[in-house]
């Protein structure tokens, strides 16, 4: 067991003015609160947080992330609050202790490895200092190291854990050696046959391998110092879970793998570079297109290197990496390099890139003054689109930010999508708008015959989700239209004494459909519901040419008649189709000239509002339809307008006289005097259209003492 004076040595190695007092204090405390617990290994448990803190000056992490280590579990398993290490330690130390605790609660229900990337990530999200996952990845190692002392389950299940969400982590943050470790211990626990077996086979061979990589050091050496090019020559060694991988992803046997030997040749300058790969393929031949220059092509991570393979003297394979000093500490600390390399899943230019400067960022956490911005910006950086979401069992949904209960219940099933009416988060109610954050349980709330809303593409944020709730309006409105088709064409018909009904039996409503560019007679009749066929339209294909002569008599202007508050003729025109029935918008009373768009309604025709009209614009886009004003019109239209004056004898005279100069009847007038000496006037008037009432409405602004006058809807 480290004692805690070497723990102490070390951090004053690192860094002399080291608070050691923290560390000492956290020390005393931990054996304290812990006295008495045991871990499975029959030791007393404060030898846990102690390997830890060990493990964290190997990192050569400061005081306060050891102190941290060393109560790391306090608040878990212990009687010690937050309040309780605030107060001994200050709000650093406690706060970080409380991540790694958040850290340990989190319960996944599996670590398959369609989980495994989110929930990489959703640890990476949830730590808000990057120390956590330190601590986290010191506490998993030691675990890992005492795993003996667990029951066989246990044994498989953290072993499977660690080397799915672990280790990957580890190599993410370009912890190298933890990394390997982490992966050889789960290895063993996981294939244990298979570890034997590589184990065994490296043991045997170890002493030749040694042999051979001495040799081909020294023929490197001496080329390089011949050509008078100072060089650092190192063999790499593969660990005992690479060379697994390598086997079963290469499908090839322990010897193909392990005859591979790999070197890197360190130097001082880019033309060295060049210049010593020169040499190597002299030495020995290279093998073809096994050269990869990533000095001049730098991989998205920023790793550069010179990689070639050639065959070694006894006919075996050698790789050679070739690079300077600032490129090895690129390629040590851009563990990017790494991920990518050996761990080719999941990986895009963009994460490449990010978790490069992430490794650079833990490198240099020790000098950071300010955690928290750091750990905000490494988040940022690395998931700025992204929350990480359970499921009530437990699996991790990956969503976009700001992604709602609607995108989760979408992500989950369409059906889960379409009827959902509510959600819970973290067991509370919340509005289906909810912004969901990292790390929130989110269970969904079904009702079978519930139907999606309109109002949910207004917030959700996938694409899977709008598109399925608009596939599922889209088949309301067409069955909507349908009904509303069926019913126009109907009453159409109906004037002729003709029935909808026999001309679908007859297929004669197929034939029309056809005539007019639609599939079939459902389409049509859908059609006319949209709006984009009239029934007059339709009927004229189906009726005889005689019962069509008097057309314009019966259907046109008995429809025209129905248009309330006009006279028979109706001066608007309805783009590319015939006469339809026509109403005008109360709420925003158009004037002939106005900007106008139509609006189909179910069984009444169109009706016309101005465009800027706000229960226009709401409209369902699929039911507008553009309108143009009949270019002469003998007709006027009531309209209202508001005065608002000084109050002064004769003014009001002065006002109607001015509309009736301009051609313009009166229909109603009233005016109310307000305290402040001021009066306001509203007129209906009449008149031919907007033109008109534009030259009124300049008329009486002429009038002195006028303030303002203004048309008013709605
Ligand atoms: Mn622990």
């Amino acid at each position: 067991m480290i004692r805690i004076t070497d723990i102490l040595d070390r951090i004053s190695a690192c860094e002399p003015e080291a608070d050691l007092d923290l560390v000492e204090r956290a020390y005393i405390y931990s054996a304290r609160i812990h006295e008495g617990q045991v871990r499975l290994s029959g030791e007393p448990y404060l030898s846990h947080p102690l390997e830890v803190a060990g493990l964290l000056t190997e990192l050569k992490l400061g005081p306060t992330s050891v102190a941290a280590g060393l109560l790391h579990d306090t608040l878990e398993d212990t009687k010690a609050t937050m309040e309780d290490l605030t107060g001994l330690f200050g709000e650093t130390v406690a706060h970080i202790v409380e991540g790694v605790t958040k850290l340990s609660r989190l319960a996944f229900r599996s670590s398959e490895a369609r989980q495994a990337e989110s929930i990489r990530k959703m640890i990476l999200a949830m730590a808000d200092d990057i120390r956590v996952i330190l601590i986290k990845l010191c506490d998993r190692l030691h675990n890992m190291r005492t795993l003996q002392f667990q029951n066989e389950k246990k044994q498989i299940r953290i072993a499977q854990e660690t080397l799915d969400i672990y280790a990957p982590l580890a190599g993410r943050l370009g912890i190298h050696w933890i990394k390997t470790e982490l992966e050889d211990i789960a290895f063993m626990y996981l294939f244990p046959h298979e570890y034997r077996e590589i184990a065994n086979q490296v043991a045997k061979r170890k002493q030749e391998q040694q042999e051979q990589i001495d040799s081909i050091k020294k023929i490197i050496e001496t080329n390089m110092a011949d050509a008078n090019l100072p060089c650092k020559a190192e063999g790499r060694y593969k660990h005992f879970y690479g060379i697994y991988q390598k086997m079963m992803k290469q499908g090839v046997d322990f010897e193909e793998v392990y005859d591979i030997l790999a070197f890197r040749i360190i130097l001082d300058t880019v033309p060295q570079c060049y210049q010593a790969v020169g040499i190597i393929h002299s030495i020995w031949k290279p093998i073809a297109k096994r050269f990869k220059d990533f000095i001049s092509m730098p991989k998205p991570n920023m790793y550069q290197s010179l990689h070639t393979t050639v065959i070694g003297p006894l006919g075996e394979r050698v790789e050679i990496q070739i690079r300077t000093k600032r490129m090895d500490r690129v390629a040590r600390h851009g563990i990017a390099a790494h991920w990518q390399y050996k761990e080719k899943t999941g990986f895009d230019e963009k994460t490449g890139a990010a978790f490069a400067w992430l490794r650079k960022l833990v490198e240099e956490q020790k000098n950071l003054k300010d955690p928290d911005e750091f750990m905000e910006s490494v988040r940022m950086e690395l998931f700025p689109d992204e929350v990480y979401l359970f499921t009530p069992r437990g699996d991790v949904l990956t969503l976009p930010k700001a992604a709602t209960p609607v995108d989760f219940a979408y992500a989950i099933h369409s059906e889960v999508g379409n009827q959902c009416t509510g959600a819970k988060v973290d067991g509370r109610m919340v509005p289906l708008k909810y912004e969901l954050k990292t790390g929130q349980r989110v269970e969904i709330i079904t009702s079978p015959h519930h139907q999606p809303s309109k109002d949910w593409l207004n917030f959700v944020k996938t694409a899977r989700a709008r598109s399925r709730v608009r596939q599922h309006i889209k088949a309301e409105e067409r069955k909507w239209s349908l009904v509303l088709g069926r019913e126009m064409c109907d009453k159409v018909l109906r004037k002729y004494n003709a029935s909808l009904n026999k001309y679908l039996k007859s297929h004669d409503m197929e034939k029309a459909a056809h005539d007019l560019g639609y599939k079939t007679a459902d389409d049509l009749i859908a059609g006319v519901g949209y709006g984009k066929v009239t029934p007059l339209q339709v009927a004229r294909h189906l009726l005889p040419k005689s019962e069509l002569k008097n057309e314009k008599e019966t259907v046109v202007s008995r429809l025209k008649q129905r248009i309330r508050g006009r006279k028979a003729k109706s001066s608007i025109l309805v783009k590319g189709l015939d006469d339809v029935l026509v109403r005008f918008g109360k709420c925003c009373s158009p004037l002939p000239g106005d900007p106008v768009v139509g609006y189909i309604t179910r069984g009444q025709g169109v009706t016309v509002h101005l465009t800027r009209c706000p229960h226009a614009l709401s409209m369902d886009p699929e039911r507008r339809i553009e309108l143009q004003w009949a270019p002469e019109t003998e007709e006027v239209y009531p309209v209202r307008i508001h005065v608002l004056c000084h109050d002064r004898m004769g003014l009001l005279a002065n006002i109607t006289a001015a509309i009736s100069e301009g051609e313009a009847n009166i229909l109603d007038a009233s005016v109310s005097t307000r305290a402040d000496k001021r009066a306001e006037c509203f007129f209906t008037i009449s008149v031919s259209g907007a033109d008109h009432l534009e030259n009124v409405i300049k008329s009486v602004k002429k009038i002195r003492h006028v303030i303002k006058v203004s048309r008013l809807s709605a």
